[in-house]
């Protein structure tokens, strides 16, 4: 039986940066390599991060391949976002983009190359020339392995500049003083079961997405939203969490990704009747129209009956004529995901698809600097928590709005993660002190820790999970109903009630990963709630919300950006940034693609 001390080793950084996935990584280079005391804790091994998945590219409009342009990207990502996402940071993001990727470049990580020795680029969906005139390639690729290349890359230069890795420590709480700044977090070793604090002057939270919440998913056991969780915990606002993206081409029934890339590389999607029925839904980009948009049009197949297979619950992507070759050069992870997850040859046969969970779009509200901001009052002005970055799939600059194009997200967190170590550096970290531990700064994470310990109660842990995942996937899918809604939001709030008596059996110490889960089940439902109850409110159809009983996007009323708060289970709204830095405004126009 585990029995966890009162007082609890306590140890002192500059910054703490929860997650080591790419976002969390670039910025505790940036830390590092200026000389600041930095520790980075991961639940997995750093390159084990979902960052390692990422299969088709990083978006910058290098223009190696076609003429290019940052103000075509901008269009792209703000129309790709329905209008949604704040054109101040999509302008910064686009601008840097060229130059975090030559960083990386010069960093080591290991591009494709085109014949003249430049970096090589793809086309992937919603990326266009001349604003939506036809597609460009702008996705820098390392074969369809570019998050495994990155990320690499990233902790081999956190190596030499001395970051300290807490590897397999788990994140459980923030701590916030008196005046609600943040000055460190609680953590579990995974390895020994024990706790400590970790004050930091500047705690960055980099703790990736919460695809798990969903029973069909791209991402990996570890996306459990923690992030969120300890964020929601703390009192701090959710943003836009009502959108998720499906991503089109999910292995049929394993959930496995097929990159974007390989419709980048030219492959199609077809039906039952082996019509390429993108053509008919976006003339001008047809298989290559974002994400949001080609996964609908592929549920309207399915549901009139031209789905495949005995159950005609899906459809095939189709890469034979895209040759032998080619596959094997620049897409040999695809090939073997077809063998092993598929059973088909990818060459020979089509691969079956269907639109899978994969990214959220919300996460913890920050401004362009990753500092996390809060609305004060009527006029919904930001005010900064002091002491707390976000960066990454958990955060919400926001630069996807409704929905994030391909290629979008590596660069959010080499562009953000830079920002937000660049900002941290310049506010004079290194001179400043920790600010006071108070006496019962462990009590709310060990409190949390104890009930469950002590728990009597009969629910299991995977049990409880189980149902958060078919209750999201049931009634928060990829098209939604005001029923639909109403009822998840009725049933999520039951598993919160259950989830209160959930307790696990075996309560060593070493390496006990039942205690983790269960710790893990109080993020999922945070992160559950803040969706489908967003998800209930949102009465218009934008982006990767598309809900039947309000088809049409409402700009009058709903071009406003959700927060949820997890004390009162309440929303609010704040506006959205139409004004970009230095360019005028791109003003909504309906999506034609
Ligand atoms: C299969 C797949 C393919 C993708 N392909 C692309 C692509 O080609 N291009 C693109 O732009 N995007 C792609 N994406 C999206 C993109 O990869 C992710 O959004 C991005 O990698 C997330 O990075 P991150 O730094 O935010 O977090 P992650 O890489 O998810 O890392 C999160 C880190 O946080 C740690 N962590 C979490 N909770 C805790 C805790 N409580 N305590 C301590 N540590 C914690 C984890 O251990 C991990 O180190 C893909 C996503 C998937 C799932």
């Amino acid at each position: 039986m585990a029995a966890y001390k009162s007082a609890i080793p306590t140890r002192r950084f500059d910054a703490v940066i929860v997650g080591a996935g790419g976002s969390g990584m670039r910025a505790s280079l940036q830390l590092a390599e200026a000389g600041l005391n930095v520790a980075v804790l991961s639940k997995v091994f750093p390159t084990r991060s979902h960052t390692v998945a990422a299969q088709g590219g990083i978006g910058a409009s290098l223009g190696n391949m076609a003429e290019d342009n940052w103000f075509w990207h901008m269009f792209d990502t703000v129309k790709g976002g329905d209008y949604l996402g704040d054109q101040d940071a999509i302008e910064f993001m686009c601008r840097e983009a060229p130059k975090v990727v030559y960083e990386l470049e010069h960093f080591g990580m290991p591009f494709d190359r085109n014949p003249d020795g430049t970096i090589y680029q793809r086309p992937f969906g919603g990326h266009t020339a001349h604003f939506g005139e036809k597609p460009v390639q702008r996705a820098c690729a390392a074969a369809d392995r570019t998050g495994h290349a990155l990320l690499h890359t990233l902790y081999q230069r956190n190596v030499r500049a001395r970051t300290h890795f807490f590897v397999e420590w788990m994140a459980l709480d923030l701590i916030r003083d008196a005046e609600g700044d943040v000055i460190g977090v609680v953590a579990l070793e995974m390895e020994t079961g024990e706790c400590m604090i970790l004050e930091a002057k500047t705690t960055v939270m980099a703790t990736g997405g919460a695809g798990r919440i969903f029973a069909a998913s791209t991402n990996a056991f570890i996306n459990t939203g923690d992030g969120m969780g300890m964020a929601a915990r703390a009192g701090l606002p959710l943003q836009d969490m009502e959108f998720w993206q499906f991503h089109p081409t999910g292995v049929a029934g394993a959930g496995v990704l097929i990159t974007e890339g390989v419709r980048g590389e030219g492959g199609i999607l077809i039906n039952s009747e082996g019509e390429r029925f993108m053509e008919r839904y976006a003339p001008t980009l047809k298989d290559l129209a974002p994400r949001d948009f080609v996964s609908r049009s592929m549920d309207q197949e399915i549901k009139e009956g031209r789905g495949c297979g005995p159950n005609k619950d899906h459809v095939m992507l189709d890469l034979r004529h895209i040759g032998a070759d080619t596959i094997a050069k620049r897409l040999p992870s695809i090939l073997e995901i077809g063998h092993k997850f598929a059973n088909v040859d990818a060459t020979k046969e089509p691969i079956p698809v269907v639109p899978t969970i994969h990214y959220q779009m919300g996460g913890i509200p920050t401004n362009i600097h990753g500092q996390v901001v809060t609305p004060t009052g009527p006029d919904n002005s930001a005010k900064v928590v002091n002491g707390l970055y976000a960066i990454g799939e958990c955060a919400c600059v926001s630069v996807h709005g409704a929905n994030r194009l391909g290629t979008n997200s590596l660069l959010d967190l080499v562009v953000f993660g830079r920002a937000a170590g660049n900002h941290i550096v310049n506010s004079g970290l290194k001179a400043k002190e920790n600010k006071p531990l108070p006496a019962d700064a462990a009590e709310f994470a060990m409190g949390r820790l104890a009930r469950l310990e002590n728990s009597t109660g009969t629910e299991t842990v995977q049990g409880v999970a189980n149902d958060i995942r078919a209750t999201m996937q049931k009634y928060c899918g990829v098209f939604r109903t005001d029923e639909m809604l109403n009822k998840g939001v009725e049933e999520i709030m039951k598993l919160d009630e259950r989830r209160k008596h959930v307790s696990f059996k075996d309560k060593s110490m070493v390496f006990n990963t039942a205690r983790v889960e269960a710790l893990e089940l109080d993020n999922l439902i945070e992160t559950a709630k803040a969706t489908i109850v967003s998800a209930a409110a949102r009465k218009e159809s934008r982006g990767a919300h598309a809900q039947d009983d309000h088809p049409q996007r409402d700009d009058d009323n709903w071009m406003k950006h959700t927060l949820w708060y997890s004390e009162g289970n309440r929303l609010e709204y704040k506006p959205v940034v139409t004004k970009p830095l230095t360019v005028d405004t791109f003003k909504p126009k309906p999506r034609t693609f």
